[in-house]
């Protein structure tokens, strides 16, 4: 990740410890994901079994990981930086 925007120089670390919240964020995409496929487990194969969904939970979860975890922090920090879409013209500089 890099320290700043390479545009708007908005600083990507606004201070120690800021994504910590970034978790909560995760915790709710990766809830929506275990619902989204308990969901379609149970309309595609009504007689599941605990194993068969754990495992594909588990499945889900590491695959998705890459895009949650950055989802989950561009969502955290734009819920505490405003965008400014004049920050960073290259036209004014
Ligand atoms: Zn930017």
């Amino acid at each position: 990740m890099h320290p700043a925007c390479p545009h708007c120089k908005q600083s990507f670390e606004p201070e120690p410890g800021f994504y910590y919240g970034a978790m909560f964020v995760s915790y709710g995409i990766n809830t929506a994901l275990f619902l989204v496929f308990w969901v379609a487990l149970l309309l595609i194969y009504p007689d599941y079994t605990l194993s068969l969904l754990l495992g594909i939970l588990t499945a889900v979860v590491i695959l998705s990981l890459p895009l949650s975890f950055r989802w989950s922090r561009s969502i955290w920090l734009a819920l505490f930086v405003r965008f400014d879409p004049k920050a960073g013209n290259t036209l004014d500089s």
